[in-house]
C-alpha cells in the first residue's frame, strides 16, 4: 500500500518520499523511531497534492516543522509524516508588514524584522523552529509571543480547503493555539511598528544573552519540557523537588535549568518518558501541582502517556 501511495505522490509531485525514515534525524532531541512514510514537498503545490493523496488513501497525517518541540516514540509514527523544514521558506517585508511562509525558520524572520527596524518579534531571538511550529505553539520568550502582531494565517483545513483565517478567529494563550490537528499552516502576515534601531537591537541581544546564561544550549533538548504553572516556575518546582541532574539512562534533567530535559547521549524515548513521569509525579506529590506538558508527545500509545496529557 505504501509503495502505491509513493508512486502516486511521485507521479503528481516532485516531493522526496522516504519509507521508514528514522525520525531521530529530524528532531532536536535526536530521539524517534521510523515514519512509515516521510514526505518532503518541494513547494506549496506539491504539499497540497501530497495532502490530497494521503487523505484520499485515508492515511494518518502528521506535520513536522523542525522538530524542536516534540518527543517522538522509538516505535515511530504510523502513516505519513510531512516535513516542512525544507520548503515554504519565503519571507517578505513591505513597509510595516511582514509576510512569511510557515517553513521559514523563526530566526530568519526575526532577523529580517530587526534589519528593517520593525519592533515586536525581537524577543523571540534564539527560539528554534519554523514559523508553523511557532504559531501552533504560540511560541514566546521574554514577554513576547508570536501571536502578538499577527494579522492572519493561511492554512489548509480538514476538508482540504485553502483558507485565510484572521487573528480574531484564532484563540491564542500561553503556548497554546486553537488550530485543530488537521490544520496545516502555510503562511502568516504580521503588522509591526517601526521603532528606533537601538531599542530593537538591545532587546534582540538581551534575548540571546538571557538564553545563553540560563539554558543548556550545547545539549540536545526540546526547550522547556513543562509549561510554567500560574505564578510559578516549572523549573523551580522540579529543582526544589531535588531532581536537578537526575537521570534515567541517558535522559537527564539539566543541571543548568531543571525544566530542560536533555538527551545526554543515546536516550531512548522510554527513558525520557520515565524521567518526565518521575518529575511530574514528584512535583504533584510534594507540591500538589499538576505540571502540564509543553513538549508534544508523538507516536506513543494511550497507556504509555496516561496521566500526562
Ligand atoms: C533549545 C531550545 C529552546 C527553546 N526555547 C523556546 C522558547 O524560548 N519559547 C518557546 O515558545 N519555545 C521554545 N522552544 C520550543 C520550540 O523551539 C518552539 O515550540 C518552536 O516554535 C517549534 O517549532 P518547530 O518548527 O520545531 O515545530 P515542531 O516541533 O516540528 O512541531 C511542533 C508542533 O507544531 C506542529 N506543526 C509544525 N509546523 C506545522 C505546520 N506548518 N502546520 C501545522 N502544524 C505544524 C507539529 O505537528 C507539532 O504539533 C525551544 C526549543 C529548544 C530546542
Amino acid at each position: 500500500m505504501i509503495k502505491n501511495i509513493v508512486n502516486k505522490i511521485n507521479s503528481k509531485t516532485s516531493s522526496l518520499c522516504l519509507i521508514d525514515e528514522p525520525l531521530k534525524k529530524h528532531t532536536t532531541y535526536g530521539i524517534g523511531g521510523p515514519a512509515e512514510l516521510m514526505i518532503f514537498p518541494k513547494n506549496k503545490k506539491d504539499l497540497i497534492n501530497a495532502i490530497q493523496i494521503i487523505n484520499d488513501n485515508k492515511m494518518e497525517l502528521t506535520i513536522l516543522g523542525s522538530g524542536s518541540n516534540v518527543l517522538i516514540s522509538d516505535n515511530g509514527i504510523k502513516g505519513a509524516v510531512i516535513s516542512l523544514k525544507n520548503t515554504l521558506k519565503n519571507i517578505e517585508v513591505s513597509g510595516n508588514n511582514l509576510y512569511a511562509e510557515c517553513g521559514a525558520m523563526l530566526g530568519r524572520i526575526v532577523k529580517l524584522a530587526v534589519k528593517n527596524n520593525l519592533i515586536g518579534l525581537e524577543n523571540l531571538n534564539g527560539v528554534p523552529g519554523t514559523l508553523g511550529g511557532a504559531l501552533i505553539m504560540n511560541a514566546g520568550a521574554w514577554g513576547g509571543e508570536i501571536s502578538e502582531n499577527l494579522v492572519c494565517v493561511e492554512l489548509i483545513n480538514s476538508k482540504n480547503e485553502l483558507k485565510k483565517i484572521p487573528k480574531n478567529e484564532i484563540d491564542f494563550s500561553y503556548r497554546k493555539s486553537s488550530f485543530t490537528k488537521n490544520d496545516i499552516l502555510l503562511s502568516a502576515d504580521f503588522n509591526l511598528k517601526k521603532a528606533k534601531d537601538d531599542i530593537i537591537s538591545e532587546n534582540f541581544v538581551k534575548a540571546q544573552t538571557g538564553r545563553k546564561n540560563s539554558q543548556p544550549l550545547n545539549k540536545r533538548s526540546a526547550g522547556s519540557l513543562f509549561k510554567n504553572p500560574k505564578n510559578n516556575s516549572a523549573g523551580k518546582l522540579i529543582d526544589e523537588a531535588g531532581l536537578k541532574g537526575y537521570s534515567i539512562g541517558d535522559a537527564k534533567i539539566s543541571e543548568k535549568h531543571a525544566n530542560f530535559f536533555i538527551n545526554d547521549g543515546k536516550a531512548s524515548s522510554n527513558d525520557m518518558l520515565k524521567l518526565i513521569k518521575k518529575a511530574h509525579d514528584t512535583v504533584k506529590e510534594q507540591f500538589s501541582i499538576k505540571l502540564e506538558l509543553e513538549v508534544k508527545l508523538m507516536g506513543f500509545n494511550e497507556n504509555e502517556i496516561e496521566g500526562l496529557c
